[in-house]
């Protein structure tokens, strides 16, 4: 059964550890990172963006299918369905669709309507028992079509915006969607410590997880990230494991072509990327 994720992201922030974002992109994909979760005893959090759901058929085929995969593969870890950077007409699509968690990014608003759409999302996920993240500040990089500068938010405005009653908080600190380029300045664990210091109890969510450094990653859970977003790392290890069998020539030797071995090392890779981020995150063990 899904879970919202509020109980596992406050635990994570008394505990001091984050529970991983993984996006998902098909069967293969949500399989990986389930197994791996109840391998781990680890909470988790599927993350569906638009294009992602929109690519899966719908997210109404995306929740039917985690739902069956969650009871399928016996998942007892505490999982929750989650749509990544929601717009308000697809927040309502997911809250239909049975998701158990929603991002309603409301950044391109102006401040007022910000407020005004995430207070009465916040009414409705309240009424059916969903979670609800919200973003403050834009997060740089591509997600989607849409690009941001990776500014940094305003810790007032972030009090603002969690005292509205949100189940966690996404702060620009610097951080960015995608690979960092070269001469990235690294995350602001300024602003982020102002943040924490404004929003207390709040768990913070760190979006863009890919190639930041380990050692900024732990400093940002030190200071109250509870929630961390992988997406292109997982999609950079797939790539290359199935480039890798493709390369060796697997594909044509027996039944090598069966979509079921052409697509497993790129299963396995997954995997292999969710357990060290999980590792890294410090979520093992704490389902
Ligand atoms: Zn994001």
């Amino acid at each position: 059964m899904l879970v919202n994720a509020k109980e596992m992201l406050t635990k994570a922030k008394a505990g001091k550890y984050a529970v991983g974002q993984f996006n998902i992109n098909n069967l293969e994909w949500t399989k990986a990172v389930l197994e791996t979760a109840q391998e781990l005893n680890s909470p988790v959090i599927l993350g569906v963006s638009a294009g992602a759901g929109k690519y899966m058929c719908g997210f109404k085929t995306v929740a039917a299918m985690v739902d069956a995969m969650v009871d399928s593969l016996g998942i007892t870890v505490p999982v929750a369905l989650h749509l990544d950077h929601g717009t308000y007409e697809d927040c309502y699509k997911c809250i239909e669709a049975g998701f158990s968690s929603i991002m309603f990014d409301g950044s391109h608003y102006p401040i007022e309507e910000n407020i005004a759409k995430t207070k009465e999302l916040i009414d409705v996920c309240a009424q059916k028992g969903l979670s609800l993240e919200a973003e403050v500040g834009s997060i740089g990089g591509e997600e989607d079509g849409v690009v941001g500068m990776g500014e940094c938010a305003d810790p007032d405005e972030c009090k603002m915006i969690a005292d509205l009653g949100v189940t966690m908080l996404a702060a620009g600190i610097g951080n960015i969607h995608g690979k960092y380029p070269e001469n990235w300045a690294g995350l602001s664990f300024e602003t982020l410590d102002a943040i924490q210091q404004k929003t207390g109890d709040m768990p913070l969510v760190l979006h863009g997880g890919t190639g930041i450094p380990e050692d900024m990653i732990k400093k940002a859970i030190s200071l109250g990230v509870a929630k961390i977003n992988v997406n292109t790392e997982c999609q950079i290890s797939f790539a290359a494991a199935v480039r890798k069998y493709v390369e060796e020539g697997k594909d044509l030797q027996g039944k090598g072509f069966d979509p079921r071995k052409l697509l497993a090392p790129g299963t396995q890779a997954i995997k292999d990327t969710v357990k060290e981020k999980m590792e890294l995150f410090g979520s093992v063990g704490k389902a």
